[in-house]
């Protein structure tokens, strides 16, 4: 293990703005641990949508910050013996676009033999999304007749072996993106389907990417009107799920969308944030209507644990697979956040130290 240098390099942002305010420093104090956190050096960084929003200033903190929510890499110092030097680790936290993190115990996850570094690194904050998020989706309840062959709350769930409901749609907006993909090869996999998986995606390589993933139907918005083909794909019945991380451009069209009774799950803004709802709207169809955040599943020690291990062992046996758009040097993260507001990207980005 090399020594600690005196100062680190890192992204420091002092106001808020464009990428212009993700400034590269080699000389950012080395983080001082507190008792029960451990030092990692971070061989990949995960870039993530809401990294934009802490820079514009969309998701207001004090400033200055190092943006970033999550890495992967080696512990070199520790203060706890339940993880030594040495260990790799996958963890989120903050101040992460750094090549030393102070981490919270707690908050690493050994990353088990069989899982690189890499895809730890390029699945944990969007393949715990994808997975809190199909495992806490509320299903219609079962009409009361033909009781026996209908399916309970948990039937979203891969782990459970309830009877199969009918066929669900499940609309995927941004489907070819870092969580979009994760939530496609989840849910395509998912025991407790058959689910008919639609995705969006807004071009042909990202349309292709989509069905890689797993998607039954991709829409592609640069040519064609998602109104029109999800009622060709669902006969005029609408998608009983919607997920949409993309917010402001696709809430009405998501309305025009759902089927009666369905769930729209609003988790993120990339087009920016979606303005106050009218409830009234909802009504028309009975449609439930969701603005989860992960973290809120993983409350606990036990949730942390048990979904995290469920993740690596979906990387170990490669039923999930992490697609890296690029890996860009940390100093470079400007043209990371670009490539990504820019609608540029397809699976994930991250970030590396070099030099
Ligand atoms: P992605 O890799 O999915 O990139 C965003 C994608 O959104 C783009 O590739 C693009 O796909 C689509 N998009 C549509 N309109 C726009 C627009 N105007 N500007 C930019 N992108 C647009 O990013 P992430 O996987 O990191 O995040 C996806 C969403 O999930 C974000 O909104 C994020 O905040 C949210 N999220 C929420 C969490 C939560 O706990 N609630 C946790 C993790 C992520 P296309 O070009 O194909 O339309």
């Amino acid at each position: 293990m090399s020594p600690l240098p005196p100062s680190m390099p890192g992204i420091l942002v002092t106001e808020n703005g464009g990428v212009e305010v993700l400034n590269y420093k080699t000389d950012l104090p080395v983080p001082q641990l507190k008792p029960g956190e451990v030092l990692v050096r971070n061989e990949y960084i995960g870039v993530n949508f809401i990294d934009t929003y802490f820079r514009t200033g969309l998701y207001k903190v004090p400033l200055p910050l190092i943006p970033g929510k999550e890495a992967a890499g080696t512990v070199v110092l520790s203060s706890t013996p339940d993880l030594a030097v040495g260990s790799r680790v996958a963890y989120m936290g903050d101040a992460t676009y750094a090549e030393l993190t102070a981490v919270p115990a707690q908050s690493a996850a050994k990353i088990p033999d069989g899982v690189s570094t890499e895809s730890a690194a390029a699945s944990l904050i969007q393949g715990l999304t994808a997975l809190t998020f199909i495992r806490n989706l509320p299903l219609t309840p079962p009409p009361p007749f033909n009781k026996k062959s209908l399916p309970s709350r948990s039937s979203f769930c891969p782990a459970s072996s309830s009877p199969h409901p009918a066929t669900k749609f499940v609309l995927v907006h941004a489907s070819s993106g870092g969580t979009g993909s994760l939530l496609t090869q989840i849910l395509s996999q998912s025991p407790g389907g058959p689910y008919t998986i639609i995705g969006t995606a807004s071009s042909p390589v990202k349309a292709q990417a989509s069905l890689e993933s797993g998607a039954d139907h991709v829409i592609d918005t640069s040519t064609d009107s998602i109104v029109s083909r999800i009622s060709e794909i669902t006969s005029g019945k609408g998608v009983d799920v919607i997920f949409d991380g993309v917010g402001k451009d696709t809430f009405d069209l998501d309305l025009e969308v759902v089927a009666k009774n369905g769930t729209i799950v609003v988790f993120g803004s990339a087009s920016g944030p979606v303005p106050p709802v009218d409830l009234f709207k909802l009504s028309s169809k009975n449609i439930k209507l969701m603005r989860p955040s992960m973290p809120g599943y993983l409350t606990t020690k036990e949730e942390m644990n048990g979904y995290t291990a469920e993740l690596f062992e979906l990387l170990r046996k490669d039923k999930v697979k992490s697609r890296v758009h690029r890996v860009y040097d940390l100093k470079d993260v400007a043209q990371a956040h670009l490539d990504l507001e820019g609608r540029k990207t397809v699976g994930k980005l991250l970030l590396r130290v070099r030099g």
